[in-house]
């Protein structure tokens, strides 16, 4: 487990994210309009490093939509999104990824064809090429950087438990094992803040168990997480602070046990999709 730390430990940056505390990300009345609807209708969102931060609500209440904007796949019609005091509006993906923001999708999105390895060394923003002639040609330093890369990827495929499947292709590795993928493949870009999409979504309760151990693992490295999540028990039991949205509003925010027993949030999801 030490290996994400020893990926993290000569990055300025990363040793800041492990301070803990202060505001990391503050979004301030976001608006994301499609045509006449609002997907996300004037909202506020503050996220402190160090944290674990629930983002629920029913199907269609824009949740999926706030990581979009934050990680710049869309722009927002208006409002203002600071991450480490710094505006990210407007900035184009790989900016925002390199500033510091990854995430995973709702919908899993490995290359299927390519081993786990390789899918983290995209991630790592690596070429993979296996042409020992193209190694040969582009002599002995870039064949070191490729082994260190290697080995990097390796650590991460290790901290998130998929050490022993290196080799396989990401379609050939069980549903929950993609999902695992897809987080060590966001971590190669040593993050701050880290955006899970629903990554219980679909897993068997043992697939959940080994996930929520390994978000907590990532949250315990200094790395702030934004979680999608459906099940109201993992938000309980894994979140330390919970937002709300509904029709594309945030309609309230506080601790796990506040958010349960809030009333609006009760109505939302009666009068709405499921939990
Ligand atoms: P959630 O993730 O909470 O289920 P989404 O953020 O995916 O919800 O969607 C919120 C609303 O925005 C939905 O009504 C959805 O249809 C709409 N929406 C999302 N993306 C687009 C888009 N690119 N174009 C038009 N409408 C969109
Ligand atoms: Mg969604």
């Amino acid at each position: 487990s030490s290996s994400i730390n020893a990926v993290a430990q000569d990055d300025a940056i990363s040793v800041a994210a492990r301070s803990g505390g202060e505001e990391l990300l503050r979004v301030k009345g976001a608006l994301m309009q499609f045509g006449g609807l609002r997907a996300l209708n004037e909202v506020d969102l503050t996220v402190r490093r160090g944290t674990i931060h629930g983002l629920i609500g029913p199907n269609g209440s824009g949740k999926s939509t706030m990581l979009n904007v934050l990680t710049g796949i869309y722009v927002p019609t208006a409002g203002a999104i600071e991450f480490v005091g710094k505006s990210v509006v407007g900035l184009p993906p790989a900016d925002i990824a390199s500033a510091g923001i990854a995430r995973t999708f709702q919908n899993v999105q490995l290359f299927g064809e390519m081993t786990a390895l390789e899918n983290v060394l995209v991630g790592l923003h690596h070429t993979f090429d296996s042409n020992l002639a193209e190694v040969a040609i582009k002599g002995p330093r870039w064949k070191r950087e490729e082994r260190a890369a290697r080995a990097r990827a390796l650590g991460l495929l290790n901290f998130v438990g998929l050490g022993d499947l290196a080799d396989e292709e990401a379609r050939n590795l069980p549903y929950g094992k993609q999902r695992l993928l897809e987080i060590a493949r966001a971590l190669a870009l040593d993050p701050m803040l880290l955006l899970l999409d629903e990554p219980a979504a679909g897993l068997t309760a043992p697939d959940i168990k080994e996930l929520l151990a390994i978000i907590r693992k990532v949250r315990d490295h200094g790395i702030t997480l934004i979680l999608i999540e459906h099940h109201m028990d993992v938000v309980m039991s894994t979140c330390d602070t919970v937002s709300v949205l509904d029709f594309g509003q945030k309609i309230a925010e506080g601790l796990p046990a506040e958010i349960q027993s809030n009333e609006k949030v009760i109505t939302a999801y009666l009068g709405g999709a499921t939990v």
